[in-house]
């Protein structure tokens, strides 16, 4: 069992921490507002007054805290990075590649061990599988930090993809991306329905193979034709699936009298694609890989 702390207890890094906890851990927290911390002392974690004393006894030390600024703000206390020398520091607050790889370049001559760290889950979900964890950067890798990896699985499910320490947001980005761009698809599913008077309890009745194994089919497929550069065979033409969006989704969406804004974008995607010669071809061509 390790002693680590979470700086930043929101309300994702008080999840961590009582999922440390529940695992044995000894876990010392910090938060700039002492008492949205103080609920974590019947779960057993230790309250810190100030920073420097919750990071002196723990390696190591998981920061969560709103973004890179604030994250970046508590760093360059050159007291706080004099006390992280040796040790390893966890850095889930959420940051794009770039932050990744910039923080790790200046953990390295500080003799930080930097890993960088991406939770796709909701704090609810944070102790079950169903939180999925990625992590990465050269002081991650598990020949080299053996005890990190099981101390993050008191977490969820962790993955650790590699020494680039852009890794992990690399893959929170990419998954993120399909998330949003899927939401906005399922508001335009929704405000169709309600538009046309169908209640919503009944479309999710009536959707459930729909969710679970055409979209996850579609899905799986299309990336394996886009991995392999696949685009002949199609099931659907690009020209059908034109066709589609033109009739059934702009059309209806127009009679309905909703927004067409995220269906006009995609579109224009499909549209130039097919200007572009591929017609015949499968949706994947869209995703054509330079
Ligand atoms: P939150 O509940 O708003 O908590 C933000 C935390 O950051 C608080 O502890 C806050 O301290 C601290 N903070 C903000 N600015 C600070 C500063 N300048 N100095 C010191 N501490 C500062 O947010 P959250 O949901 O826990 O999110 C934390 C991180 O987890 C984010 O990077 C987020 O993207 C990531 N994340 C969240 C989720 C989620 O579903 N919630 C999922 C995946 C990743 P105070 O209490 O003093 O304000």
């Amino acid at each position: 069992m390790s002693s680590v702390t979470v700086i930043g207890t929101g309300v994702m890094g008080s999840a961590l921490a009582r999922a440390l906890a529940g695992a044995g851990h000894q876990v010392t927290v910090w938060n700039r507002t002492r008492s949205r911390a103080e609920p974590l002392a019947e779960a057993g974690v230790t309250v810190a007054d100030h920073l420097l004393d919750a990071v002196r006894g723990s390696d190591p030390v998981i920061m969560c805290v709103s973004n890179q600024a604030a994250a970046a703000e508590l760093l360059a206390d050159s007291a706080l990075s004099d006390l992280l020398r040796g040790r390893t520091l966890v850095q889930m607050t959420t940051g794009t590649p770039a932050d990744g790889r910039r923080n790790a370049a200046w953990a390295q001559p500080l003799g930080i061990g930097y890993v960088d760290a991406a939770i796709l889950a909701y704090p609810r979900e944070i102790g079950t599988p169903d939180a999925e964890i990625f992590y990465c950067g050269p002081a991650g890798a598990p020949e080299t930090a053996p005890g990190l990896e099981p101390l993050l699985s008191a977490l969820g499910t962790v993955h650790f993809v590699g020494a680039d320490a852009g890794g992990a947001s690399v893959v929170d980005a990419a998954l993120i991306a399909f998330f949003y761009g899927a939401m906005a698809g399922f508001v335009q599913c929704l405000n169709l329905a309600s538009a046309e008077g169908v209640p919503i309890p009944d479309l999710l009745a009536l959707s459930g193979p729909f969710f679970s194994r055409f979209i996850a089919n579609a899905v799986h497929e299309t990336g394996e034709r886009v991995a392999e550069r696949r685009y002949d065979q199609p099931q659907s033409s690009l020209d059908t699936h034109l066709g589609g969006i033109d009739l059934l989704v702009l059309g209806s969406s127009r009679e309905a009298g909703i927004d067409t804004g995220v269906v006009t974008a995609i579109r224009d995607a499909f549209a130039r694609a097919v200007a572009g010669g591929h017609g015949a071809e499968d949706i994947a061509i869209l995703a054509d890989p330079p």
